[in-house]
């Protein structure tokens, strides 16, 4: 399994997976020409991706998704109440898709369950990936983590999470105040040391990678969501950051 890190960031989201040269997109929150050259940056130039999954309906995730999936032909999956809210960003498309949260699909090597995640949208997912040998937990965009993302990361041996802010920086900072409250509240965005708690609670010694995303260009600093992630997941676990400007090289699960 690979996983590309296209971009990561509040202007927009982008991963693909890739097992045995089946490839899926997780949001396509770039102009639709940027997921296609990013692609060939992080080495995935030569495949064609299958299906476009969407976390939730906020441009950041679904800007270009409606254009890749008519440039590709490919179905667009999500939560009914995502691909409501969405249809106006993604215009007519060649296929939806139902993947309610709670249930599972499954593609030529690997599946993909959705599971709800707290965040101020429709109905919005976080997903995991399970093909033969591992498992992958997505899950950015939430509020808050709780028993239910905890049990759907559980066993996992990738994550790509949510490290958006740094506390002190979100409320010292000059966002205005309702904004500095939208991304601290249960359905805004997790801070750094709301993340390490999670990936602390989902931890386990098969852990091999995490990737910490969304980080906030104002108000966080990657040595920070380095420094919470490595507290708790110590010196086993690769760390990443996604970037919102350059793809990550594709890094093998
Ligand atoms: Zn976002
Ligand atoms: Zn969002």
């Amino acid at each position: 399994m690979r996983l590309g890190v296209l971009a990561s960031g509040s202007r927009g989201n982008a991963l693909v997976i890739e097992h045995d040269g089946c490839m899926v997109f997780i949001d396509a929150g770039l102009s639709g020409k940027k997921h296609t050259e990013r692609l060939h940056e992080a080495g995935f130039g030569d495949i064609f991706p299958e299906a476009l999954f969407i976390s939730h309906e906020h441009s950041d995730h679904v800007k270009g998704a409606g254009v890749l999936a008519r440039k590709w032909n490919i179905p667009v999956y999500g939560s009914r109440g995502t691909l409501n809210a969405s249809r106006t960003s993604l215009g007519k498309l060649p296929g939806t898709e139902v993947l309610e949260n709670g249930t599972a699909v499954d593609f030529r090597s690997f599946s993909v369950s959705a599971f709800s995640i707290a965040h101020d949208a429709t109905d919005p997912s976080g997903y995991v990936i399970e093909w033969d040998s591992g498992k992958l937990g997505v899950a950015t965009d939430l509020g808050k983590s709780g028993p239910l993302v905890e049990a759907n990361l559980a066993g996992c041996t990738a994550v790509v999470l949510e490290f958006n802010h740094d506390e002190k920086m979100l409320w010292n900072g000059n966002y205005p105040w309702h904004l500095k409250q939208r991304i601290a509240s249960t359905t805004g965005h997790l801070s750094n040391s709301a993340a390490s708690d999670l990936l602390g609670a989902v931890y386990h010694k098969d852990l091999m990678v995490c990737v910490l995303a969304h980080l906030s260009q104002e108000n966080n600093f990657p040595h920070l969501a380095e420094k919470a992630s490595r507290e708790v997941a110590g010196g086993t676990v690769k760390i990443h950051t996604g970037m919102q400007d350059a793809p990550l090289p594709a890094l093998d699960l």
